[in-house]
C-alpha cells in the first residue's frame, strides 16, 4: 500500500478549512488504497475508466461516492448509470442524452457537470467557450428530466508556468459563473488536481481531484 495519509490530512484539513471537496482519485490504484481513506472516513472518490469502477463498486462500500472523472463513452453509460455519484465530463449533448436515458431506466437523476476545454494542449475533450455558450442558449437540460447539471469541470494544462494555469483557472471560473445564472442547480466548479489544486481554489474552485498526491504516482502497465 502506498497512501500518504499524512499527505492526506493536510490536504483534507486545508480544503476542509475553505469548503472545497477533496475527490480522492484512485483510479489504476487497489481497493486496499481506498480502503485506507475510506477507514479515515473519506466518502468521494474519482475513476477514469468503467470496467474499473464497476468492478471497485461491487466490491467496495456502498456509501462510497463514485466521481466519475474520465472520458465517458455514451456506450458505456449504462454500466455506472445505477449508482454513479457525479459524472465530471460530460462534452456532448449526444452524451447528456444517454445520460438522461440510461438515468431513467434507474429511476435516477444523474448530476452531471460540463467539461470545458481551457488547457491549450489540443487532446484534451470538452467544449470550448463558444461551443459552451451556444449550449446554453439552447437550455437542452430543461428537456432532459433526469440529468441535473452540477457546474463545470475543466484541466489546466500541463505546465510549470504558474500564470497559464492561472489564466485558464480564471476563464473557467468566469464561465461558471455565467453558467450560475442561467442553472440555479449549478454548485460545482470541479478544478484542480495534484499540481495545481492550490491556485485551482484560489480561483474559485470548490471541488479538486487529488490523485498522485495520495496514492502516490500511478503506474499504467497492468
Ligand atoms: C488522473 C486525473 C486526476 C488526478 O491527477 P493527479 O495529478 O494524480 O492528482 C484529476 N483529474 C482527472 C480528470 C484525471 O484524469
Amino acid at each position: 500500500m502506498s497512501v500518504n495519509i499524512e499527505s492526506y490530512q493536510s490536504i483534507q484539513a486545508d480544503v476542509n478549512a475553505k469548503n472545497v471537496l477533496l475527490v480522492a482519485v484512485s483510479k489504476t490504484k487497489p481497493n486496499e488504497d481506498i480502503q485506507a481513506l475510506y477507514a479515515l472516513g473519506h466518502r468521494d472518490f474519482g475513476e477514469n475508466y468503467v470496467q474499473e469502477l464497476v468492478d471497485k463498486h461491487s466490491i467496495l462500500p456502498n456509501d462510497i461516492h463514485w466521481h466519475f472523472i474520465g472520458h465517458l463513452q455514451s456506450n458505456k453509460v449504462k454500466y455506472i448509470a445505477p449508482f454513479v455519484y457525479l459524472i465530471h465530463g460530460v462534452d456532448s449533448l449526444k452524451l447528456l442524452q444517454e445520460i438522461n436515458k440510461q438515468a431513467a431506466k434507474c429511476n435516477r437523476v444523474i448530476d452531471c457537470l460540463l467539461q470545458v476545454h481551457i488547457a491549450t494542449e489540443e487532446t484534451k475533450f470538452g467544449f470550448d467557450a463558444d461551443e459552451l455558450k451556444a449550449f446554453m442558449q439552447q437550455s437542452v437540460w430543461e428537456t432532459l428530466p433526469h440529468i441535473r447539471i452540477k457546474g463545470l469541470m475543466g484541466m489546466a494544462s500541463n505546465t510549470d508556468n504558474t500564470e497559464q494555469i492561472r489564466k485558464e483557472f480564471k476563464a473557467l471560473h468566469f464561465l461558471y459563473s455565467k453558467l450560475q445564472e442561467q442553472i440555479p442547480t449549478a454548485n460545482t466548479l470541479s478544478m484542480g488536481m495534484s499540481a495545481d489544486y492550490p491556485i485551482a481554489i484560489e480561483e474559485g474552485s470548490n471541488l479538486v481531484r487529488v490523485g498522485s498526491l495520495l496514492f502516490g504516482a500511478r503506474n499504467y502497465s497492468n
